[in-house]
């Protein structure tokens, strides 16, 4: 992990007055980059030669620079171009995706909004457990082996893959018939199969919040709400069930985009105490804690039980329902605002007040 120390002698060496905010071309980018023009901060965009077609025509990003791989951003050459600019990168998806963790915390010598540490509890499905059980809350059971199955279990691949080749099964029979079927469509790999993980399948519908932990105004933001458009899953509804059968359609989970939600107004106080209690557990795990937007992937029950299976210690895709607005960010601004630009503005309030060194790692 590279140390407070050491980002903080970059940030020294910075024109503070002429910072940019920059990121991996891809996932929340355009969002992030929309935030800082409307805060008023420049952009750069490291982009992928195939995909600079998107941040040309939307002419979001003062600089791109063009790289054939995202890998390419660990390159010395890349890390110093960014640090001219005086860029303070925004992590999101892709980084994990692309990068890895590891490399991501600690080979790029960039500051970075947020707190790096946080984003290895995040990577490790164990960290991610003893953080969501110190903060008390409800989590789908989980299984060591595919022995223990009994009830309804998805299985899910390490790592970051937006759902691609999770399976549903509920017996260790199933399972591994399942899994045979995934290997011979090429969705799952011998490999990936001892590192499986089995949690129980929670039925209900999801619901994924997205909050924003300020250290400069000590609060924590309820800013949205989505949910997924994922595909085999959202698809097999539109096939009748005999054809279904007929099939043997083992759905998958991959995402293809986002759907905004609002929720049952009932179920908002649950929500943001989920949020308060995340908080205060990150700051015992990795102090400070939570430094900007976080969010859930949660299941709620016909019961109207909140059961939480996944914590993102960084901006996620789906806050890009609320670029503009959202209900939420609407009821407490009043005005545009947006992960993205709540995250350009607290960089902002942190330079104003001499903080900057406080949210970013
Ligand atoms: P990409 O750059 O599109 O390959 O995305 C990088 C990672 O972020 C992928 O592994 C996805 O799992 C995740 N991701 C991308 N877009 C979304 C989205 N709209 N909602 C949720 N996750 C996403
Ligand atoms: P993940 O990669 O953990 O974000 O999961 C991808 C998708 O799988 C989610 O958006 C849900 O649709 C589904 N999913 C994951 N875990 C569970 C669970 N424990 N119970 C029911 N559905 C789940």
């Amino acid at each position: 992990m590279i140390s407070k120390g050491e980002i903080g002698g970059i940030l020294s060496e910075y024109d503070l007055s002429n910072l940019a905010i920059g990121t991996l071309g891809s996932h929340s980018a355009l969002n992030i980059f929309k935030g800082a023009r409307e805060e008023g901060i420049k952009t750069v965009c490291v982009c992928r030669e195939t995909d600079a077609i998107l941040y040309e025509r939307f002419s979001l990003a003062d600089d791109l620079i063009l790289v054939k791989d995202f890998v390419e951003v660990l390159n010395e050459d890349v890390q110093e171009k960014l640090r001219h600019l005086n860029a303070i990168l925004v992590p999101h998806g892709s980084f994990t995706a692309y990068l890895g963790t590891e490399q991501m915390t600690d080979n790029l010598h960039v500051p970075m909004f947020g707190n790096r540490e946080l984003l290895c509890w995040e990577a490790s499905r164990e960290k991610q457990k003893q953080w969501l059980s110190k903060a008390t809350l409800r989590l789908p059971k989980t299984f060591e082996r595919p022995e223990e199955i009994n009830g309804l279990t998805i299985a899910k691949l390490p790592g970051a893959q937006g759902g691609k080749g999770y399976f549903l099964s509920n017996s260790p029979e199933s399972f591994y018939e399942k899994a045979e079927k995934m290997i011979r469509r090429g969705l799952l790999s011998r490999r990936d199969l001892s590192r499986i993980h089995l949690q129980e399948y929670i039925l209900g519908v999801n619901v994924y919040p997205h909050y924003f932990s300020s250290i400069i105004s000590d609060d924590v933001e309820f800013l949205g709400v989505d949910k997924r458009y994922e595909s085999t899953i959202d698809a097999i509804g539109r096939i009748p069930a005999g054809e279904q059968l007929e099939m043997a359609i083992s759905p998958t989970y991959t995402i293809v985009g986002n759907i905004p939600i609002t929720l049952r107004e009932s179920l908002l106080p649950e929500f943001i105490r989920i949020g308060d209690n995340l908080v205060k557990a990150s700051k015992e795990i990795a102090s400070p804690g939570i430094v900007g937007p976080f969010c859930l992937e949660t299941i709620v029950t016909e019961k109207l039980e909140i059961y939480v299976f996944e914590i993102s210690a960084r901006i996620v895709a789906g806050t890009n329902v609320g670029i503009g607005t959202s209900p939420y960010a609407y009821l407490k601004y009043g005005e545009s605002m947006y992960a993205g630009r709540r995250i350009a503005l607290e960089i902002r309030r942190a330079r104003k007040s001499k903080r900057l060194q406080d949210i970013v790692t």
